[in-house]
């Protein structure tokens, strides 16, 4: 079976590096803000040119981010329709109310017509929480535009480590889900800001509201990133850069494939902006056929996602109305384009899509 994350093959072929590095943490035995959480830190930071802070997962990262920015009772909060149901979780965890936008049909990310619709109706939406949805940078030029100065941009980058955005955001969450493109081996997650002053504050929530020397001015979380974590994610952070390479050349055998076919269209990166391919996703009205071919072919594929979020059973009462998402739900098949495929199986894998449906 041809994987769809190839987290198996990753392993082992980063397994010496990871044993070393994970080893290095048993000699010191500092479990929690040990020295490797410094260091990846510090090398995320760099690479991203911001400030860094690691937490224990993707959507603690959003729940920080809103928690830090006064997100409560009474607030309403602008997400995307179509996304994994995190990015609207956070939004209940901390009493507000989110309000679903639909998504640009060819990009699949928040829809800048229809925020600005929704913001006319719902002038009190404080924050728009944007996803990166497959490693696609939403439009952040567009909503900025439309957002304001007083409205807080937190983008869902939970997905989209490694890509290139145009324009600007407030903050960053970050995910190292195994499955995303830089994953650890259990949960973890960062934000990135370029604000020296939200940076400590994410500190402080991430641990207990305590600050650095042990003075607590409110409550906060227990969502710091494990040691471990950070050791595996350094020990992985050499080969990210090769890895996406990777990525980037079997989608474009992809993309090469589909030009050629109108009943598989992929999802469409915007000029200007790189994609961190976390996954390669098409749509077809003919969806479910298309997965039975793959399955018979010996390769793997997932619906990300079945259900709009608007949809699911914790939001109908708001009656929210994303037509977009909702066709996408039934058309959207996720494939394999891992940079742990062989030549083979990527040809084996273009030669399924240039079947006629
Ligand atoms: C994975 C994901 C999250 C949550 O990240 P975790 O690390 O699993 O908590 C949030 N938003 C999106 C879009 C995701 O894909």
């Amino acid at each position: 079976m041809i994987d769809l994350f190839g987290i198996a093959r990753q392993t082992e072929f980063l397994r010496k590096a990871v044993d070393w590095k994970i080893s290095k943490v048993l000699d010191h035995g500092q479990y929690i803000l040990g020295p490797e959480v410094q260091e990846l830190e510090d090398r995320l930071s760099e690479y991203l040119d911001a400030y860094v802070v690691t937490v224990s997962s993707g959507r603690d990262a959003l729940l920080i981010a809103l928690l830090s920015d006064g997100v409560g009772i009474g607030d309403a909060v602008a997400v995307p329709a179509f996304t994994f149901p995190a990015t609207a979780e956070v939004v209940l965890a901390c009493g507000a109310t989110p309000v679903f936008i639909d998504i640009d049909p060819h990009t699949w990310t928040m829809d800048p017509n229809d925020l600005r619709e929704k913001i006319e109706v719902n002038p009190h939406i404080s924050v728009i929480i944007p996803v990166d949805i497959f490693g696609v940078p939403a439009d952040y030029e567009s909503i900025h535009e439309i957002a304001g100065p007083a409205r807080f941009v937190l983008s869902d980058g939970a997905q989209s480590f490694g890509s290139k955005a145009k324009g600007w955001v407030d903050a960053r969450a970050l995910s190292f889900y195994p499955t995303k493109p830089l994953g650890c081996f259990g949960d973890g997650g960062a934000l990135v800001t370029g604000d020296a002053d939200q940076a400590a504050s994410y500190r402080l929530l991430r641990s207990n509201g305590l600050g650095p020397h042990g003075q607590q001015y409110d409550y906060g979380m227990s969502a710091r990133l494990d040691t471990i974590q950070a050791a595996v994610l350094l020990a992985k952070m050499g080969m990210f850069e090769a890895e996406l390479e990777r990525r980037r050349e079997i989608v474009s055998r992809y993309d090469e494939v589909l030009q050629k076919h109108d009943q598989i269209i992929p999802q469409i990166i915007p000029t200007g902006v790189q994609s961190a391919h976390a996954l390669y996703t098409v749509r077809s009205s003919s969806r479910d056929k298309l997965q039975d071919r793959l399955s018979e072919a010996g390769i793997q594929s997932k619906v990300y996602y079945p259900i709009p979020v608007h949809r699911q059973p914790a939001y109908t009462y708001l009656g929210a109305v994303c037509p977009v998402a909702e066709q996408l739900c039934n058309e959207v098949l996720s494939i394999p384009c891992h940079p742990y495929l062989t030549e083979d199986e990527v040809e084996k894998i273009c030669e399924v899509l240039s079947e006629p449906q």
